[in-house]
């Protein structure tokens, strides 16, 4: 199988044929046409399985296809990490797999200066891929608008329950238009992720790999 049967057009499959993966992997065969049929997902996938393309890829295909509709950037999708470095790793994902496409993207993380990211929130933004924590910062002082928000990522949820971000994560949805689309990965499963899945997904296509 390969990626040209997925769904995904020629932008997107140019920069996957540019990394030089030839096909898809089981996870990324699995998630991606169900994204695209717009369907919330509950997915169990560790680090190394092709996640990151696998939510990245279907997310930049649907940015595109509602590109026409909306013209300007507005914060359309938003990603939440755990932690900076995995947030840094995603933003770099999202660069390379968004390159022929005119999306723009920014990282927010805590423990760097504020103001550049507010720089770069008032240029316009199409994507953002966050640790919890700044994020609020940003949503207290203002800085940054997510009411046009209807993708919404949650990666490695597993890790940013386990880390104290609960309440975090739970004043970040109250903000967030209630119409939207949610994916969220944890490698592991526990009640309290299924507390939030139950909070979170509507009818939620589950995925194990
Ligand atoms: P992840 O699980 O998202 O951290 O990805 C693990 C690694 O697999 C990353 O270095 C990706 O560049 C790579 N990767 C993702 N999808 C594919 C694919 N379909 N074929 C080959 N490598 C891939």
């Amino acid at each position: 199988m390969s990626f040209n049967t997925l769904g995904l057009s020629a932008p997107l499959l140019k920069a996957i044929k540019e990394q030089g993966y030839t096909e898809p992997t089981p996870i990324q065969k699995q998630a991606i046409p169900v994204i695209l049929n717009r369907k919330d997902i509950l997915a169990g996938a560790q680090t190394g399985t092709g996640k990151t393309a696998g939510f990245t890829l279907p997310m930049l295909e649907l940015l595109s296809r509602a590109k026409h509709t909306s013209g300007k950037h507005h914060v359309k999708a938003l990603i939440l990490t755990p932690t900076r470095e995995l947030a840094a790793q995603v933003a770099e994902s999202v660069e390379v797999y968004g390159k022929h496409l005119p999306f723009k993207s920014c990282v927010i993380f805590g423990g760097v200066k504020i103001n550049p990211q507010i720089v770069q929130l008032r240029k316009g933004i199409d994507i953002v891929i966050a640790t919890p924590g700044r994020l609020l910062d940003h949503i207290s002082q203002k800085t940054i608008d997510l009411s046009k928000v209807d993708f919404l990522i949650l990666d490695e949820a597993d890790r940013m329950l386990d880390m104290g971000f609960i309440n975090d994560i739970r004043k970040i949805l109250e903000i967030l238009p209630k119409q939207r689309q949610n994916l969220l990965f944890s490698a592991t499963y526990s009640d309290e992720i299924k507390k939030l899945s139950d909070r979170l997904l509507n009818s939620p296509t589950l995925i194990e790999v």
